[in-house]
This record gives C-alpha cells, structure tokens and sequence, in this order.
C-alpha cells in the first residue's frame, strides 16, 4: 500500500504566529489560518489530534503535556485585556500522551519523552493560531516542549520520529516565525517591507525547503549575521526544525502568509503534504 494515498494521513504545518494580537484582529494573516482551517474536512480529513510545538514551550529536556484540560496560557504582557480574555478549551488526550511519550526518544539520551500532567497547557504559540484554525476547539490538543540547548540536530531529529504520527490522523502543527528579532520592530513598517537581513534570511530559508532538502535548515547558523540578526534567539526557529523532519524528503510543499510584521518578523508558513 502507498502510504501517501493513506486516507487519513495529515500535513505538516508551520505556521508563523508573529504578534499575539493577531489572533483578535482581523489581517490577512489571520484570514488564511482561518482558511486552513476549513480546508480540513475538505482537502484532508479533520484531524484525530492535534501536536504542537510551540516556540513558546522551553523546557530541560523534552516534554509532552498530559492533562485533561491544557489551560490556556496567556503567556505574554502588555497587551489588552480582550486579549488574556480569551480562551482555547480544547482537550487533551492523557492517554496518548502517555503512550505517545514511550515510543518518542530523547535525541541525546534516548530516554522517553516526559509527560507534564499539571505545569502547562497550551501557550500563546499554540492557541493562538488554533483558535483562528479550529474555532470550535473540539479536537484535541498535545504540546511537545523544546529544549532549547540541545544542538538544531536533535530538533530535526525528534521531527523525524513524528512523521509516523501523520499515518493516525495526527496534525503536526509547529508554530514559530522563520525571522523573529523583537529589538528592531519598526511599528510604522507595512506587510512587504523588512530588514534587508530578514528577507535574506526568509529567502534562505525557503530555498531550503523548496529544494526538497529541508535538513539542510539545520546548519542555520552558518548563515552568520543574517541569521543573528533574523534569531537573537532561536526559540522561533527551532519549531520549523520539528516540521521539516516530520516531512518526508520530497513531498509536495507550499507557502502561504509571505510577508512581515514590523520589518523584522517573517509570517512565511509552509504546508507540507
Ligand atoms: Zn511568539
């Protein structure tokens, strides 16, 4: 059997977030995670689960979340309170998580993956692109944590043990921007103007995926000052490391959402599959 004619076999989405007011404002951005959305049911059948990985989940070694209910995790300051108003009560799915964590292994250690039953929840990376997705939250929903001073191999690496998940109705959803630098937002920039480093750096990135080798995303810092200056941290891009392993070499790919917020923030999101 072809396996990618498998009736219930998934995408790998990841989508660039940029400003948690994108999910009570209207933008084109937010427009086309609302037609994702849809698309689901339509061009892939409605997921069985949902597993993100948020740039917003760091943690010391790698965890998945275990609760029955995740809390929704206003996860961010400074911002109105329509804002921490908002709620994503999608449920969990302990049971999965459990045995889900049993069969993914540590890159570094090759233990399991742990599994937090009460500390977080889904976080702003996570429902604020799944509300606009999925507004009934009636799909439930795992995160995967990220631990962050593990080397971008081992990112990559977790991302391939996932792609075996896509098969059981299983979204992989990683939420992150391929160019996140908050120090030099400029408020007053419009959608198609950036940073001459930030397109630079967008452009690498997409030519790594189109060329159907998206490992090659894993050297990112031999990008020197573009990326430094695209990453002063990597928390934005090591979710994309988790979707492009979980994709399989070759498998049709797309963009959507290609501009910037703020000139120094790439919304570009990519379906795979
Ligand atoms: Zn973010």
């Amino acid at each position: 059997m072809n396996t990618s004619t498998h009736p219930t076999r998934m995408p790998v989405i990841f989508v660039g977030h940029g400003s948690p007011m994108n999910v009570i404002e209207d933008s084109p951005y937010r427009r086309a995670w609302q037609a994702l959305g849809k698309e689901f049911g339509v061009r892939w059948p409605k997921p069985r689960l949902i597993l993100c990985i948020s740039a917003h989940w760091i943690t010391q070694g790698w965890w998945l979340t275990g609760m029955e209910k995740p809390k929704t995790i206003h996860d961010f300051g400074g911002f109105p309170q329509e804002l921490f108003e908002q709620q994503y009560p999608a449920p969990g799915a302990p049971e999965w998580a459990a045995e889900t964590a049993q069969l993914l292994r540590q890159p570094h250690s090759g233990e399991a993956v742990g599994v937090d039953r009460q500390e977080w929840g889904l976080d702003h990376g996570a429902w604020g692109v799944l509300k606009p997705m999925f507004p009934a939250a009636d799909i439930p929903v795992v995160q995967l944590s990220i631990d962050y001073h593990r080397p971008a191999d081992e990112h990559f690496a977790l991302g391939q043990q996932l792609r075996a998940l896509r098969e059981q109705g299983v979204l992989i959803l990683a939420s992150g921007n391929t160019v996140h630098n908050l120090r030099t937002m400029n408020r007053s920039a419009a959608d198609n103007q950036a940073y001459d480093w930030a397109v630079e750096f967008d452009q690498w990135v997409a030519e790594q995926i189109m060329s159907g080798h998206p490992e090659a995303l894993v050297d990112f810092q031999a990008q020197g000052e573009t990326a430094k200056m695209s990453h002063p941290s990597y928390d934005h891009f090591l979710p994309l490391l988790y979707a492009a392993g979980a994709a399989e070499v070759g498998e049709p790919v797309e963009f959507f959402n290609e501009g910037y917020q703020l000139a120094s923030i790439a919304m570009r999101s990519v379906i795979w599959g």
